[in-house]
């Protein structure tokens, strides 16, 4: 592969990324106009809708119209024949008749009004849809004649990509633009790569074997990368100099994190010293806090102990030694005390040993 068609290869990859995009481009304005175009559609739909009912129904009531006329000839013919009656029987029959056709008229007329009615409704429906996709349309009209000729610029200028690829394809040698176009003809936007200066596949990043790297750099056949299958292509001169930048750009963004790292932990550093200064502080406040309390229990320890002296053995004391004789003690009057205590206790004694063995009388039922 010579340098020659490497740099053809990819340029004619830029031209078809950009005959893509250019693409996508074209769809997207698609959309854009079937969205801006869908209420007024909906809107049109309506109209019509609205304009074939109004047909439907005019017709019926023209239908009502021309029977009613029809009735009203016929009724009078019968009134004619009302005055030419020769006998009881045939007055009858035609009375019979006339009374028929006068109820159908009235049926008629009835219908005639609600159908009119019913037009009246549907015209002024119609009226105001009508005014709606008028404003609707007058609404999106500017917006639609700006997507529409945007995108008739952009398909012009696919039109022209286009052309511009074929013309440029055409000087390539056809066997390496075979393999470019079975690659392109995947699902991928890319079919040419450069190598990238540690020697991994620009594409994919997958690192190309040494050996493989010399034969791309100096040998003239075409290598595709084993990871990906793109056509592999030595660094060119500006993408190294892409590179070099790139390189530049993270060591500089590293160094600024290092550096807000190190203001950072200046900051934490910081806030732990203030924070320790605190804690000691308060930890001095608590022991002076706690030998001053220390001072004052022993003062009043001391009073205590004076007082104690002096006054009668603290009362609490003797309550312990009873405690067994449980609070019945306290509950009953004084001079019942030392009588009921032993009742109660016999009787209670007695209730448990019933409840004990009320108990046990089940559990040998059951056993038995
Ligand atoms: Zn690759």
């Amino acid at each position: 592969m010579t340098p020659q068609t490497r740099t053809s290869l990819k340029e004619l990859q830029q031209l078809d990324q950009d005959i893509a995009q250019v693409r996508s481009a074209v769809q997207e304005l698609e959309v854009l106009l079937e969205e801006i175009d869908a209420p007024v559609l909906r809107s049109e739909r309506d109209v019509k809708g609205l304009q074939t009912r109004l047909q439907e129904v005019q017709l019926v009531e023209k239908r009502v119209e021309l029977s009613i006329e029809e009735r009203r000839v016929r009724s009078k013919k019968l009134e004619g024949r009302m005055e030419g009656v020769r006998n009881v029987r045939e007055e009858a029959a035609v009375h019979a008749e006339l009374e028929m056709v006068r109820r159908a008229l009235e049926n008629d007329e009835q219908e005639a009004l609600s159908l009119l009615d019913q037009i009246r409704r549907i015209e002024e429906r119609l009226e105001e849809q009508e005014a709606a996709y008028q404003e609707g349309l007058t609404e999106v009209e500017p917006r639609r004649v700006e997507l529409t000729q945007e995108r008739l610029d952009t398909e012009e200028r696919l039109e022209e990509l286009k052309e511009k690829r074929k013309t440029f394809a055409e000087g390539i040698d056809s066997k390496e633009r075979r393999v470019y176009e079975s690659i392109m003809a995947g699902s991928t936007e890319v079919a040419v790569s450069e190598l990238m200066q540690d020697g991994a596949c620009g594409n994919c990043f997958s690192v190309v074997p040494l050996q493989v790297q010399n034969e791309i750099r100096h040998a003239t056949g075409m290598i595709r990368c084993e990871g990906c299958g793109v056509i592999l292509t030595p660094e060119s001169a500006e993408g190294i100099a892409r590179a070099e930048v790139e390189n530049e750009r993270i060591m500089e963004a590293l160094k600024t994190t290092e550096e807000e790292r190190e203001a950072e932990r200046a900051v934490v550093a910081e806030a732990i010293a203030a924070e320790a200064a605190e804690e000691a502080a308060l930890a001095e406040e608590a022991a002076l806090a706690e030998e001053a309390a220390l001072a004052k229990e022993v003062a009043k320890t001391g009073l205590a102990a004076m007082l104690a002296d002096e006054g009668a053995e603290p009362e609490p004391e003797a309550a312990p030694a009873e405690d067994v004789a449980e609070s019945e003690s306290e509950v009953a009057p004084v001079e019942e005390a030392t009588e009921s205590e032993p009742e109660a206790t016999t009787a209670d004694e007695a209730a448990e040993s019933e409840a004990s063995s009320g108990d046990e009388v089940p559990d040998e039922e059951a056993g038995v």
